[in-house]
């Protein structure tokens, strides 16, 4: 039977630190999209009312039943247009289902990390290109961190940049036309690049070494440096040129990029399915690490996905667990592989010591703690 492991307002003393029976069950009700009825409760303390749908990650939405099916077809390099013609939606309810599943991604993909074990962390970086709405004059940067031997999503996201290389008349005559629509063209890829460099850092912060493997670009090293401050960083660069096989030192990110294109329409060369809007593919960005963290295995041969392999949770996930519990309280969430909602995202993947127990609950980015 299900029991609130808080009061979910937010202002209420009972959710940040509840007492054993801060709640009065209060019977229940009955929804069209549920077969079963779902339990009602009250807070003692602040007298609200919620009930087991008000942890749920499908809270308040709409045909709920949907929500897997459109997170494996926006992890299966389906668009937007084309779910919402597959699961019968009208493309806004799709969008704002996508939006939602995204931001549930995220969250996700956070509460479901911790320190990485060893003395030793090794990391892929790369950036890849792509554009929103035209590749002309609005391209857009994607630095992506793996960890290297699961091939563990870090990080994705999405910067503008500025166009460069081949400038035609009729091209620089589109980037202002484009600078005067939208204001001149920023570029972020510099912020970008150190926030996904800071979200390994995160993860490495016990170990004594980190090996980082990327291409030559001039900006790497002093980024990485400040980055993995106060760790030995070994810094291995290979050049752009070398023939990319499977003996290339770079294969595992140049691999992860390629199933990242595959799994993802939007980013696909010469592709019709273009992101129209930067977001959107931030969105899909965090579906797709959601999906290749936790639900797919690392290679087909393997049984295990790359957060498995890293100890992060004990076994993969399906997509109905992804979307489970909310996740927006941190680490004190309810934990996806709970069906009865009694666990705490915290305490998986944790080794049962009291050490590992309190240090994950003061940081909620992402506690662990080798034990
Ligand atoms: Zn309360």
């Amino acid at each position: 039977m299900f029991t609130p492991p808080f009061c979910p307002n937010r202002s209420c003393p009972q959710h940040t630190s509840p007492g054993v029976r801060f709640f009065a069950r209060h019977g229940h009700y009955r929804s069209k999209c549920r077969p079963h009825p779902v339990p009602r409760f009250y807070c003692k303390t602040c007298r609200r009312g919620f009930s087991r749908q008000t942890f749920r990650a499908d809270y308040r939405d709409h045909r709920p039943h949907l929500n897997a099916a459109l997170f494996l077809l926006i992890a299966s390099g389906v668009g937007i247009r084309q779910s919402s013609r597959t699961l019968k939606l009208s493309r806004r309810c799709t969008e704002l289902k996508l939006r939602k599943l995204g931001r549930h991604a995220r969250r996700l993909n956070l509460n479901l990390r911790r320190r990485l074990e060893g003395p030793t962390a090794r990391f892929h970086l790369d950036e890849f290109e792509t554009y929103e709405v035209e590749r002309n004059t609005r391209p857009l940067s994607v630095p992506v961190l793996i960890e290297s031997v699961t091939r563990y999503i870090v990080w994705a996201e999405a910067a503008p940049i500025r166009a460069r290389g081949r400038m035609s008349k009729k091209r620089r005559a589109a980037i202002e036309r484009a600078d005067r629509l939208h204001g001149p063209r920023k570029d972020t890829s510099r912020r970008s690049l150190e926030r996904t460099l800071a979200r390994g850092s995160d993860l490495a912060k016990t170990a004594s070494a980190v090996v980082l493997s990327s291409d030559e670009k001039s900006s790497y090293p002093g980024l990485a440096k400040r980055a993995f401050d106060g760790r030995k960083l070994i810094h291995r660069k290979t050049n752009s040129r070398v023939v990319r096989d499977t003996r290339n030192p770079l294969f595992a990110i140049n691999h992860e990029e390629a199933i990242m294109r595959d799994l993802m329409g939007r980013v696909r060369r010469d592709s019709w399915l273009v992101s129209k809007k930067r977001r959107y593919l931030d969105h899909g960005l965090q579906i797709h690490m959601a999906y290749r963290n936790l639900v797919r295995r690392r290679f087909n041969r393997d049984v295990a996905s790359p957060a498995q392999l890293l100890g992060f949770v004990p076994r993969r996930l399906t997509p109905q667990e992804c979307l489970s519990w909310r996740q927006d309280h941190g680490m004190r969430s309810i934990s996806p592989l709970s069906s009865r909602g009694n666990a705490r995202v915290s305490l998986e993947g944790a080794r049962p010591t009291a050490h590992t127990h309190a240090s994950q609950f003061r940081n909620l980015g992402g506690g662990g703690g080798r034990t």
